[in-house]
């Protein structure tokens, strides 16, 4: 099965309805939008074969969803590539991935020409997004028939690449349409007066929704800012019908400090799905009391996109602070593991790597058979994330493995600090590494964002740590900081705040 089928049942469903909407203002419709894409995928199809990689550089723009059914129609593998990356970075992707051809929008075209010269991606053919040669695409007419193959590649998945040089996960079409239905089944409701709005990154976690979107016949909404702005989300909750949407963790705290200011809420909210990096217990607590059921959680990683485990709507109307700070239980069509160093399960309530096999995961990495078979072992994906399972089983996150914090050769994990600091009245925001030490190994130092700028005397941290955890847990360094460094996606960027601290004391 082609992921293109969902697009096809749909068109032939609702022709008319509205498909892609930029802003308030509708795009294309059902019908359009198949047509589109089979233009796209017979202009491809005359100067690239099937199997051949694309790339795609732009921020959040509509043309994003015919871009995937057409490259996909067509047989091929698309790339998104993160827009906010370094020209220089992209260019790597590009060479990775040895994509035959991008489409880059007009805002990120002079950056990467430049970043090209001498680079073996420079044969690599440009459409410029909107351009003379992408207008042009929309001549020809598709007649051959769709290939249907489920493990054919659908999506090298760039991964973020916070714990070092970004690899190409191998996503197939069996892979997507797992994760499409896992989805379906875990986390929404979907149907045809529904809409999925995109302040997240296309080329990432908003982006691997676009397919389940699309099988229930609902709009897409790519906001005119191409990125997220808080009052402009709310004004689109007015104009669209039953909204949902991926947020990372800090998109949803940022959108509560909105509606706590500006005293407004959104009118047609259905879903927000978080994750993608931790959430915390306060954190939720604070946003359910404002925004009510409308919260699910999703624990994956690109090797296993959006799908590992999730804690459900009705799992968010619970007392139960474990619960809350969990990340649910395994997705449908997931199994899912914690186990020692040697691979050996252990029992509930310990730590070990979390493991996970299924439909849904990839089939390695591009070029890169040395890092595939690390994350890829008797048919199970090793995530590089700590955690435990408690009787009922759900998964409790520790931190990566090479995040866990060893002071005095005993595991501190940062999350259960921070957990602990964000409780305290004066901190808005918080992130705790470690530091080399030539006594203890490594000591627990925390960054803090103060909540309103207000200072916040150390003593009282320190007392209120030692009220809630062992005293040996407690930062023994804190440094106060304007922001954390996050990357596009929301997540604290931890390696350029043990850059930071190499810094400071140099
Ligand atoms: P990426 O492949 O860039 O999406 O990063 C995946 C990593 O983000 C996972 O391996 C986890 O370490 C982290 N992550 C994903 N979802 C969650 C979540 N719900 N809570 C905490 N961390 C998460």
């Amino acid at each position: 099965m082609n992921l293109f089928s969902l697009l096809d049942q749909a068109a032939t469903r609702y022709p008319q309805n509205g498909a892609v909407f930029l802003g308030e203002q509708q795009v294309s419709s059902f019908a359009e939008l198949r047509t589109r894409s089979l233009q796209i995928a017979a202009a491809l199809r005359r100067e690239f074969a099937a199997g051949d990689c694309i790339a795609i550089m732009s921020e959040n723009r509509p043309e994003y969803v015919e871009l995937f059914f057409g490259i996909w129609a067509a047989g091929m593998v698309v790339a998104p590539v993160n827009a906010k990356l370094h020209a220089r970075e992209a260019v790597q992707i590009l060479e990775d991935s040895e994509a035959v051809a991008a489409f880059v929008s007009p805002k990120l075209v002079g950056a990467l020409e430049q970043a090209l010269e001498g680079s073996s991606a420079s044969k690599c053919h440009q459409f410029v997004i909107g351009g003379e040669d992408y207008v042009s695409l929309f001549q020809d007419k598709w007649d051959g028939p769709i290939s249907a193959s489920p493990e054919a590649l659908a999506w090298l998945f760039y991964t973020s690449g916070t714990t070092g040089r970004s690899k190409g996960a191998m996503l197939s079409h069996r892979n997507l349409m797992a994760m499409t239905i896992s989805h379906l089944a875990d986390m929404e409701t979907v149907d045809e007066n529904s809409s999925l709005l995109h302040p997240a990154p296309m080329s990432h976690g908003s982006g691997l929704y676009i397919p389940a979107y699309i099988a229930r016949g609902a709009r897409q909404v790519v906001p005119r800012s191409a990125g997220f702005d808080p009052a402009e989300f709310m004004d689109l909750c007015d104009v669209h019908p039953s909204c949902g949407v991926f947020f990372a963790p800090t998109m949803v705290q940022r959108l509560r400090l909105e509606v706590e200011q500006s005293g407004r809420r959104p009118a047609n909210l259905r879903s927000i799905v978080y994750g993608g990096g931790p959430m915390y217990v306060e954190e939720i607590r604070k946003s359910l009391a404002i925004f009510g059921q409308v919260f699910s959680q999703i624990y994956g990683q690109g090797e296993s996109p959006m799908t590992i485990t999730g804690l459900r709507r009705a799992d968010h109307a619970t007392d139960d602070d474990e619960i809350l700070g969990s990340v649910g239980f395994a997705r449908s069509g997931v199994e899912v593991a914690v186990v020692t160093a040697e691979g050996t399960p252990v029992a509930s309530g310990e730590v070990g790597e979390i493991i996970c096999r299924g439909d849904v995961v990839m089939s390695g990495y591009w070029n890169n058979p040395k890092a595939t078979s690390e994350a890829l072992k008797d048919g199970w994906l090793y995530t590089g994330d700590m955690g435990s399972f408690d009787d009922h089983g759900y998964l409790t996150l520790r931190d990566r493995s090479k995040d866990v914090v060893i002071s005095g050769g005993t595991n501190i994990y940062p999350r259960e600090v921070e957990e602990v600091l964000l409780k305290h009245p004066d901190v808005g925001e918080v992130c705790v590494v470690g530091q080399p030490h030539p006594e203890w190994g490594e000591i627990v130092v925390a960054f803090i964002v103060a909540d309103n700028g207000a200072a916040i005397a150390e003593k009282s941290l320190d007392a209120h740590c030692t009220d809630h955890i062992a005293r040996f847990k407690r930062p023994k360094r804190y440094i106060f900081v304007k922001e954390l460094p996050k990357s596009n996606y929301g997540k604290v960027l931890k390696r350029e705040l043990r850059e930071k601290l190499l810094a400071l004391d140099a």
